[in-house]
């Protein structure tokens, strides 16, 4: 028995010893624990079965700047950012649940009321026994990088706003170069919204230009293949026929060097160049009017100078024709033969003198419109027959022969006698001036259809083929071999053109230089037109 008690004594003892040394054992782990909690570089946290916090470690209550009383049990929710207690509550619920580990971030006061992103990660605990005991936490401050993070996010939200808003085209691309380092083609990284609307390109991403746009320039590839690789942004106008654009563009490096990217900031400015080009048209054609108008100002100002001085020297002029005229019938008395040489000298040059001034004055009288025709049907076959024998004299002087041809005696024709009339002695008297002497003048009356023509051919200097158009001009004389010895104002052609042309006629100039020259007039007919005064 005493053995029996002495054994069942030593067996309480043993029994309280190892409760004890199990008790200073767990104590001691405890101590452990709480020690390379208390000094480990996170904060740690545990809560028991029900949920309700136990245990914070030394950094999280320094962080907090709370006491272990006050954050114990739910305490801790005062430190939660109340943006994200019920995004905890939440998760927590959740895991607590289904027991199953936890892996979140939450923002959490510090001491100093800051508060700060913590990674949270959070397992259940349990028993060699699988009894479940609650959740062990532990907590990483990595706010600065979560701001980074944010940061980060929220300006690639603004550049992807920016990137999708902006009316101009947008785009990065990659340059692509040859084996000799010369830019080939370029593809597609990233386009805007308008990307399309302003190229008319579509679904460019990773494909090249070339792909897109086989024929699109050299130059554009160069220029953004130097931009890729000296770093240098540059800005320019510029057409891409093969996208029938035109386009202003900002191209400027885009990421790391060795990248070789380059970002385009670009606008369609088609329709505007098309604007500018109209508008500056339109301002040219405002200049050439203006231009026109003060031209014309200055040439009525001219013919009405032309028509008032032909008309004033023409009175006076005339007198001293009158006035030699009766000296040299000898009115005023006898005169030698030298006095009659040097009067009919200055009569005959009065004479030319005259000539001009009509000249100018019909001139005048044609370019004021103040010129009146008086058009009767006439025979064209006799009016050249008369104009001819009033020419003979100035032919014989040169001893030119002239020879009229016609299938019909009388062609009619609607015309004003005496202006028709001059327009053939014009006509006849440049076939002879500007030929040589001994040639022949021939002139031709053919009627075609509706149209009668007046040809006068000779075999002088003949016209080059650029003053051929020029004749016809008023004061254009064309020097040639014969100009100098033969009068002129520049004025007859003009003249013939406008009074043929007031008759519904034209004048046709066939030339060779050195071969002779053919006027050709055209005029209706009779009855093919009503006889009107013009
Ligand atoms: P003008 O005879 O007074 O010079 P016109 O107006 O009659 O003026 O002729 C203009 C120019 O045309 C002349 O200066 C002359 O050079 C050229 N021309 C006119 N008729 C002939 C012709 N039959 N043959 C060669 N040249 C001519």
């Amino acid at each position: 028995m005493v053995r029996l008690r002495d054994m069942a004594a030593h067996s309480t003892s043993k029994k309280q010893a190892d409760a004890r040394r199990y008790t200073d054992e767990l104590r001691e782990s405890e101590l452990r624990f709480q020690n390379l909690a208390d000094t480990a570089p996170m904060y740690i946290a545990m809560a028991d079965s029900t949920g309700s916090a136990t245990y914070f470690n030394k950094p999280w209550l320094e962080f907090t700047g709370k006491s272990l009383k006050e954050m114990r049990g739910l305490g801790w929710l005062s430190v939660l950012h109340p943006e994200d207690a019920p995004v905890f509550e939440k998760d927590f619920k959740h895991a607590f649940a289904q027991r199953i580990s936890i892996s979140e971030q939450y923002r959490f006061r510090r001491a100093d009321g800051q508060y700060r992103w913590m990674q949270a990660v959070g397992a259940p605990r349990f028993t060699p026994s699988g009894e479940f005991i609650g959740y062990f936490g532990t907590y990483n401050d990595f706010h600065d990088l979560k701001e980074a993070q944010l940061a980060h996010k929220r300006s690639e939200e603004r550049y992807k706003l920016l990137f999708n808003s902006i009316n101009q085209g947008f785009c990065v691309i990659e340059v692509l170069f040859d084996a000799d380092g010369k830019a080939s083609d370029y593809r597609f990284l990233q386009v805007n919204k308008v990307f399309n609307k302003q190229t008319g390109l579509k679904n460019v991403l990773g494909k090249t230009m070339r792909q897109l746009a086989p024929h699109h320039e050299e130059r554009w590839f160069e220029v953004y293949g130097n931009v890729a690789l000296t770093g240098e942004s540059i800005s320019f106008e510029d057409e891409a026929k093969a996208l029938g654009r035109v386009f202003e563009v900002y191209a400027f490096p885009f990421g790391a060097p060795n990248e070789r990217m380059v970002a385009i900031l670009f606008s369609d400015i088609t329709e505007r160049k098309k604007l500018e080009a109209q508008r500056e048209m339109e301002r040219r054609m405002q200049l050439l009017t203006d231009q026109h108008n003060a031209l014309l100002k200055v040439n009525k100002t001219k013919d009405e100078f032309i028509g008032l001085a032909s008309h004033q020297l023409r009175t006076p002029a005339t007198a001293v024709k009158q006035y030699i005229g009766l000296l040299l019938q000898q009115f005023a008395g006898p005169l030698n033969d030298k006095q009659m040489q040097y009067l009919q000298i200055a009569y005959d040059s009065n004479e030319r003198e005259l000539g001009i001034i009509n000249d100018l004055l019909k001139t005048a009288q044609l370019d004021a419109s103040a010129h009146t025709l008086f058009k009767q049907p006439y025979n064209l076959v006799a009016l050249v027959n008369e104009c001819l024998s009033d020419m003979q004299s100035t032919f014989s002087l040169r001893n030119q022969e002239a020879v009229i041809q016609s299938a019909k005696d009388t062609i009619m024709a609607p015309v004003d006698m005496i202006e028709m009339k001059l327009v053939f002695i014009n006509l006849l008297e440049n076939a002879s001036k500007y030929s040589h002497p001994d040639s022949v003048i021939k002139l031709d009356v053919l009627q075609k259809g509706k149209r009668v023509y007046v040809s006068i051919t000779d075999e002088g200097v003949g016209i080059s083929e650029e003053n051929r158009g020029r004749i016809f001009e008023k004061f254009t004389r064309i020097d040639n071999e014969l100009s100098d010895t033969v009068t002129g104002t520049g004025l007859g052609l003009y003249w013939v053109k406008q009074i043929v042309g007031m008759h519904n006629g034209t004048v046709k100039l066939i030339s060779k230089p050195g071969e002779g020259s053919t006027f050709t007039v055209a005029l209706p007919v009779a009855n093919s037109e009503r006889h009107t005064n013009v």
